[in-house]
């Protein structure tokens, strides 16, 4: 009945000398090649699948090896059930958990392993989020707040155990202690094993018969803290302060988590903000455009005299260095204040600056009746000085 059998290195492709590792590598590439899910319905690839699926459970187990060393494929026959074939083997002593692991995260893009790992070494705890408002100065220059967040800690009745005091934790009957349990279920091609956390004890290979009355057996108590939160000058809308170890509590002796607070920066009425530049509109009258003059433009430093130049058109940008705002890493670099000036019109004159203007328009050759009695009086229309707008319109009504 063994006639055919190939020899399991030949099988694998690897030396009669290939180590552990050698043997492993090989019979994984063979496995994802040939696997029934990858080659559904193809006989050949199920046949080949199992060949190397026997070949890798007698090598990869060091006794089974040495005796197949010894004696060939003889060695497994005649024994306990002795069927011969594929179907009849014992993969009972190989464990393939891990090398599936490895190829179905693989083939489907699994994040990681599942499962199948000891749970109950030192794990750092869960980290908390909460947000802070501040408001945009805050943001810019930094500030020390506190906010209060209901942290966790270890019960001190029971240690953070959960048993009743006086009692303790005991073995996990179901896993024994090692927060694992192994699943072994047939399949075509033989038993596969499988490795969970075990769901009695949740994986802590702990259970707890008389719960400790203080914490419900949760092994913790929750209280309000006040937490200091110093918040950098520069953070940004959305950005987070970490405060290390502020978070849940570790299990099995790990580190707390950390408490990540999300900064919302409010709205400031005049300063719109874009990265380390601040953004502001200050009004100026047309007289300060048109003469010149000083204007107060507020920064986040206080007021700031600028001196805006004689002849200003309306949206001139104006810079002012280094009033924006500081960079996160290095308080001492700080952006620009950019000021975009904005000629005001006058919606409430009183009698008199109403004729002031008037006069103004007069002196600056602006008025209607000015124009028209300086064109009709003068001769040739608009000889020798640049045709306004009003100009303009007059001689299209004229015509
Ligand atoms: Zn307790
Ligand atoms: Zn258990």
């Amino acid at each position: 009945m063994a006639e055919s059998k190939r020899d399991y290195y030949e099988v694998l492709g690897v030396g009669r000398d290939a180590d552990d590792a050698a043997i492993k590598k090989a019979y994984r590439a063979l496995a994802k090649k040939y696997h029934p899910d990858m080659n559904p319905g193809d006989a050949e690839a199920e046949k080949k699948f199992k060949e190397a699926s026997e070949a890798y459970a007698v090598l990869s187990d060091p006794e089974k090896r040495r005796q197949y060393d010894q004696f060939g494929h003889a060695a497994f026959e005649g024994g306990a059930g002795g069927a011969g074939g594929f179907g009849g083997f014992d993969f009972s002593g190989a464990d393939f958990s891990d090398i599936f692991g490895d190829i179905f995260g693989d083939l489907f893009g699994g994040g990681g392993r599942r499962g199948g790992r000891a749970n109950n070494g030192p794990m750092k705890g869960a980290n908390i989020r909460k947000s802070i408002r501040i408001t945009f100065e805050e943001a810019v220059f930094g500030c020390e707040k506190e906010m209060e967040v209901v942290l966790k800690d270890p019960c001190t009745a029971c240690n953070g155990t959960g048993a009743k005091p006086g009692t303790s934790p005991e073995t996990c009957p179901k896993c024994g202690g090692k927060g694992q349990v192994v699943y072994t279920s047939q399949s075509f091609f033989g038993t596969v094993q499988n490795v969970q956390t075990c769901p009695n004890c949740g994986g802590s290979g702990k259970v707890i018969k008389e719960k400790c009355p203080s914490c419900s057996g949760t092994g913790y108590t929750s209280s309000k803290k006040r937490i200091q939160v110093s918040i950098p000058a520069g953070i940004d809308n959305g950005q987070s302060v970490r405060i290390r170890e502020k978070g849940e509590p570790g299990v099995n002796g790990g580190p707390r988590g950390d408490l990540l607070v999300e900064v919302n920066v409010s709205r400031h009425p005049i300063f719109q903000r874009q990265d380390m530049h601040i953004f502001s509109t200050v009004p100026i009258t047309f007289a300060q455009a048109a003469l010149g003059g000083d204007v107060r433009i507020p920064t986040v430093d206080g007021d700031v005299i600028y001196t805006v130049k004689a002849g200003t058109k309306t949206d001139t940008k104006v810079r002012l260095k280094g009033k924006g705002v500081p960079s996160l890493r290095n308080s001492q670099v700080r952006g620009d204040h950019y000021v975009t000036l904005v000629i005001q019109t006058p919606e409430k004159l009183s009698p008199e600056a109403k004729e002031a203007l008037r006069e103004f328009d007069r002196l600056a050759g602006n008025s209607l009746n000015q124009d028209v009695s300086a064109n009709s009086g003068g001769g040739k229309a608009g000889k020798g000085k640049k045709k306004g707008f009003m100009d303009k319109m007059k001689e299209a009504f004229d015509e």
